[in-house]
C-alpha cells in the first residue's frame, strides 16, 4: 500500500526519507530501484498533479483575475499549495528585519515540495565551482571534484529530461553524449539579445531546463541508468513512456499534468511507488531524529498533522531532505545528552554559512520588437537561451572588484496575458486612454525584455540560522531565527549586473524602464528571495570544520545522511537543484552499497 497513514506504517524500514522534493524524491527513486524498503515522510498534503493542475485556465476564471495574494504569492494558479513566504502557524524570525539583513524563507507544504512549480533551470556546476577556495582563497573547497559528480549529472539529466547544448565554454561543462534533449527554438527577442550582446563580448547559448522537447528515450536510457537491473529498467521505461513532450503553451509554474517538465510528483515518485518498495505518509511533520543507545539514529519523531499526535518511525538509515534550512532545523532540535547543541553538531557548524543566490534585475522596452506577429514559441516559459558567466579570466586577474560570477536569465515575447498586461505604460504612452490606449497596448505588448542576474554568494560568518529561544510553531516545534549579511563581493556583483543589463538593452536600441542602480545595497534582492538557499550543514574533508563527509553522511552519526542543499560548500551561480539531485543519487548509491555490506 504506497500511501499509508501513521498507523499503517511498518515497524521498521531500511531507510526513512524526510521530504519529497528534489533531494527526497531522488533518494527514494534511487533506493527503491535497488530494492531498499523506504518510508517517505512529507509534512505537506498529498498532491495529484494529473488532476489538480490548472494548465489551461485563463486568468479571468480566477478570483481577483489570478493576481498574487499573501496566500498565493505567485498568483492563484501557481502550483504551490499551503506554502509561500509565510506559512500559517509556522513562523520564522529574521534577527535583523532591515533590508540587507533580512532573510526571506520560501517553503512549500505539499507532496513534491517546490519541484511542483520551480523554474526548471538546470545548470551543472563546473570544475571551478567545486574548488573555489583553491582558485581565489575565499570560501571553502568541496571534498569532491566535478569529475566525481559528472556521472550523476549525466544520470539525472537522462532520467528527468533536460534540454540544452554542449558548447565547451569555460567552467560550463558538457554533458555526456545523448544526455541532453535538443533545445527549443529561440524567441525573436532571444535572437536580438544574442546579436547585440556579441559585440559586447557576451555569449548567448541555449539554456538548460528540465522540460521535454521530445519524448525520453525509453528504449536506451533505462539500461544506461540501471545496468544489469532489469526490474529498475522496466519501471523507469514505463515511467518515461507516461510522459508527453512539451506543448509550449502553458505556464510551467502551475505544474504540468502531462508530465513534460520535472516535478518529483510526476517523475521520481511514480516509478518508486510502482516498485512496491515505497510507503509515503503525508501530513507527517518530522521534528526530531531519534538516537539509539549505540549512538546511531534509530528513526524519527513526527507530528501527524491530521490528528496532532506525536508518532515515531524506525529505520536502519535516516535521510534528511526537508530542504536546506528545514533539515538543519530538525537537527538543531534533536538535542540529547551527547549532543546538547543539536544532533551531528560536534563541530558547532550546524546552521552556519547559509547562502542564497545574488539577484538583480533590469527591464526595458525595445522599439525593434514592437507590433510583431505572435509566434508559437512565444508560449514557452522562457530560458530558451541564457548567458553563462563570461569574465573568468578578468575576474581571476582582479579586474572586476568582486570575486565570483553570475549568469543571465532573460526573457521577452508574449506570455499568456494576465492582470497587469497593459498597466504601467505611461512612461511609453505619455498616459493615453480609450482607442489610442488599446492601440498602444497592442503595439508595446511583446516589446519588453527583462534580464535577471543569478550570481554566486561567498559563504560568510554572518549568514546563518539558529533556533529562536522563545518562538514555537503551532505544533510546539521551536522555529528558526535567521541572520544575514552580504559582503562587498555580492554588492559589487549586483551593480555589475545592473550596468551590464542596461548596456545590452541600449545595444538593442531600447530603453530601461527605471534607473540603473549604482548602489549595491539597492541593486541586490533580499537574502532568500531568489529561493536558492543552500548551506547550513556543509560537507567537507575535516570533521572539525564540517557537518558531513562527501556522501552527505554526518560525521557524528554514521547512519544519518543529508541529501538536500544543506550540504553545499559553496553556491555557484548555477541554480542548485540539478546538483541537489546529482548529490542525492550519489549519496543513495553509497547508502545502498553500505546496506549491502551490512555496514549501516
Ligand atoms: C518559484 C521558484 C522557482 C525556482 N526556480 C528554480 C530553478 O529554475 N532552478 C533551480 O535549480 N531551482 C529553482 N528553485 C529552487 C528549487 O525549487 C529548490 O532548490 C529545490 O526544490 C530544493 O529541493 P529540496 O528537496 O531540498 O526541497 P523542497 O523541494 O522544498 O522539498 C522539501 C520537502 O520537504 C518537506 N518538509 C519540510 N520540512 C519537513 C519536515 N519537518 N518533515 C517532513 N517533511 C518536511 C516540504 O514540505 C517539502 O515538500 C525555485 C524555487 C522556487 C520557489
Ligand atoms: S509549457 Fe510545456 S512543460 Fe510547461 S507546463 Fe506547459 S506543457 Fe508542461
Amino acid at each position: 500500500m504506497p500511501f499509508v497513514s501513521a498507523e499503517q506504517q511498518k515497524d521498521s524500514y531500511d531507510v526513512i526519507v524526510v521530504g519529497s522534493g528534489a533531494g527526497g524524491g531522488q533518494a527514494a527513486y534511487t533506493l527503491c530501484m535497488s530494492g531498499a524498503r523506504v518510508l517517505m515522510l512529507e509534512a505537506g498534503r498529498r498532491y495529484r498533479p494529473e488532476s489538480e493542475t490548472p494548465m489551461f485556465q485563463t486568468p479571468d476564471k480566477a478570483p481577483l483575475v489570478g493576481v498574487g495574494t499573501p496566500q498565493k504569492p505567485f498568483g492563484f494558479y501557481d502550483a504551490t499549495v499551503d506554502g509561500g513566504w509565510q506559512v500559517p502557524g509556522e513562523p520564522y524570525v529574521s534577527a535583523n528585519p532591515q533590508p540587507g539583513g533580512r532573510f526571506d524563507w520560501w517553503r512549500a507544504r505539499m507532496l513534491g515540495g517546490r519541484t511542483n512549480h520551480w523554474g526548471r533551470i538546470s545548470l551543472r556546476n563546473g570544475p571551478y565551482d567545486f574548488k573555489p577556495f583553491s582558485r581565489d582563497g575565499l570560501g571553502f573547497d568541496w571534498p569532491i571534484s566535478y569529475e566525481d559528480l559528472a556521472p550523476y549529472y549525466d544520470k539525472v539529466e537522462l532520467l528527468v529530461g533536460v534540454y540544452g547544448s554542449n558548447e565547451g565554454l569555460e567552467n560550463t561543462p558538457n554533458s555526456a553524449p545523448g544526455c541532453l534533449l535538443p533545445p527549443p527554438n529561440p524567441l525573436v527577442s532571444d535572437l536580438l539579445v544574442a546579436q547585440r550582446a556579441k559585440p559586447l563580448g557576451i555569449p548567448v547559448i541555449p539554456g538548460h531546463r528540465a522540460v521535454l522537447t521530445q519524448p525520453l528515450d525509453h528504449q536506451k536510457s533505462p539500461a544506461r541508468l540501471h545496468p544489469g537491473n532489469l526490474t529498475a529498467q522496466k519501471l523507469t521505461a514505463d515511467a518515461m513512456r507516461a510522459r508527453a513532450p512539451c506543448l509550449w503553451a502553458t505556464p510551467c509554474g502551475r505544474g504540468c499534468s502531462v508530465r513534460a517538465n520535472y516535478q518529483s510528483t510526476t517523475v521520481h515518485l511514480p516509478p518508486a511507488l510502482a516498485s512496491g518498495h515505497l510507503d509515503i505518509t503525508t501530513d507527517a511533520m518530522v521534528y526530531e531524529v531519534t538516537l539509539g543507545r549505540d549512538g546511531r539514529a534509530s528513526g524519527v519523531s513526527f507530528i501527524d498533522r491530521t490528528t496532532g499526535k506525536q508518532r515515531q518511525a524506525r529505520a536502519r538509515v535516516v535521510v534528511l531532505a526537508a530542504s536546506a534550512c528545514e533539515s538543519v532545523r530538525i537537527l538543531l532540535n534533536s538535542k540529547s545528552a551527547g549532543f546538547p547543541q543539536g544532533l551531528a553538531n560536534s563541530s558547532g557548524q550546524l546552521g552556519r554559512y547559509l547562502m542564497d543566490t545574488v539577484g538583480s534585475s533590469v527591464a526595458g522596452q525595445v522599439p525593434l520588437l514592437e507590433s510583431l506577429p505572435p509566434l508559437n514559441e512565444d508560449g514557452a516559459d522562457g530560458h530558451a537561451r541564457y548567458v553563462p558567466w563570461w569574465l573568468y579570466k578578468e575576474q581571476l586577474a582582479g579586474k572586476l572588484g568582486f570575486a565570483r560570477g553570475y549568469h543571465i536569465e532573460f526573457g521577452g515575447g508574449r506570455r499568456m496575458p494576465g492582470y497587469g498586461t497593459g498597466a504601467q505604460m505611461e512612461w511609453l504612452t505619455g498616459g493615453s486612454y480609450g482607442v489610442k490606449f488599446k492601440e498602444d497596448v497592442r503595439r508595446y505588448y511583446g516589446s519588453f525584455v527583462w534580464f535577471d542576474g543569478r550570481g554566486e554568494m561567498i559563504p560568510n560568518e554572518n549568514s546563518y540560522c539558529e533556533i529562536d529561544p522563545a518562538l514555537k510553531d503551532k505544533w510546539g516545534i521551536p522555529v528558526l531565527r535567521f541572520h544575514w549579511q552580504w559582503s562587498e563581493h555580492e554588492l559589487r556583483q549586483a551593480v555589475h549586473m545592473q550596468t551590464t543589463f542596461a548596456d545590452i538593452i541600449h545595444a538593442m536600441g531600447g530603453r530601461t524602464n527605471g534607473p540603473v542602480e549604482t548602489d549595491g545595497a539597492k541593486a541586490i534582492a533580499p537574502g532568500g528571495s531568489i529561493i536558492h538557499e543552500v548551506g547550513g550543514a556543509l560537507m567537507g574533508a575535516d570533521p572539525k570544520k564540517s557537518v558531513t563527509n562527501q556522501w552527505g553522511q554526518t560525521w557524528d552519526v554514521p547512519n544519518l545522511f543529508i541529501t538536500d542543499g544543506a550540504v553545499f560548500a559553496s553556491n555557484a551561480d548555477k541554480n542548485p537543484t540539478l546538483t541537489i539531485m546529482a548529490l542525492s543519487w550519489r549519496a543513495s548509491d553509497h547508502i545502498l552499497e553500505r546496506l549491502r555490506r551490512k555496514e549501516l
